[in-house]
């Protein structure tokens, strides 16, 4: 099937309400081409070099289209990012938000939005903050929170999970129920500059069990482009 027909498929299939960040990773400029003709608005990278390569080759750049950044973001790649990507979902520490903070307007722009990425099955080869590193963890995250919340070029939006690749996706939910309390216990903060609006929750093998746990953004990559030649996450 077409990547058009796959989104078109999708959007039909997910509520109204939850966005979809499509994933474009190892995709070609023209792969994001059709998906962008077929109404996505949102799209995420993992890579500065490569999102910077496609997204100065698009040959028409609509206003309304988003761009994402979900992979490590290096210190030495925020001023690039800040050039081609309008949000950044993978603050993993105060002292990279603040390195971002302190780039933004040199980069031309005013605020940012950004969100924490949370590593919540605490997995060794991923990126995000882990629980087993900060225990007690909902207090940790709700403390670099308020950090974040005093950087006047930063605005904190959300939180973004991977969660751990199960056979069986449903083993996955006690993760994505863990991440969506802590989201919750963040919005009940009411921290000035800080509006919890997007939990980044589930990809394709779980996107279904993430917004039945109160995901209202999902990442897919597979399901709209097909499977990757090589997997490189
Ligand atoms: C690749 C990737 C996705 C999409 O994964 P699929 O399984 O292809 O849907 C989502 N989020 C991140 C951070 C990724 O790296």
């Amino acid at each position: 099937m077409s990547i058009s027909t796959n989104y078109a498929k999708l959007r039909e299939e997910i509520p109204k309400d939850v966005k979809i960040v499509l994933s474009a990773k190892t995709r070609t400029v023209e792969e994001i081409e059709e998906a962008i003709d077929a109404g996505a608005v949102d799209i995420g990278h993992n890579y500065v070099q490569e999102a910077g390569q496609i997204y100065r080759a698009l040959k028409k750049k609509p206003a309304d289209v988003r761009w994402h950044m979900i992979g490590h973001l290096q210190t030495n790649k925020i001023n690039k990012a800040l050039r081609i990507f309008d949000v950044i979902q993978t603050i993993d520490s105060l002292d990279k938000a603040v390195a971002i903070d302190k780039r933004v307007e040199t980069a031309g722009r005013d605020i940012v939005e950004v969100y924490i990425e949370i590593n919540i099955g605490s997995e060794f080869a991923k990126a995000g903050i882990k629980p087993a590193d900060h225990e007690p963890f909902e207090e940790y995250v709700e403390t670099l929170a308020g950090g974040i919340s005093a950087l006047a070029h930063l605005r904190l939006v959300g939180l973004m999970t991977m969660g751990p690749r199960f056979g069986n996706p449903e083993d996955v939910r006690p993760y994505f129920s863990r991440t969506k309390t802590i989201f919750d216990r963040i919005k009940a903060l009411s921290l000035s500059n800080v509006d919890m609006k997007y939990l980044s929750m589930g990809m394709t093998n779980s996107y279904r069990i993430a917004i039945e746990e109160g995901s209202n953004m999902v990442r897919i990559g597979t399901a709209v482009y097909g499977k990757r030649e090589c997997d490189i996450r």
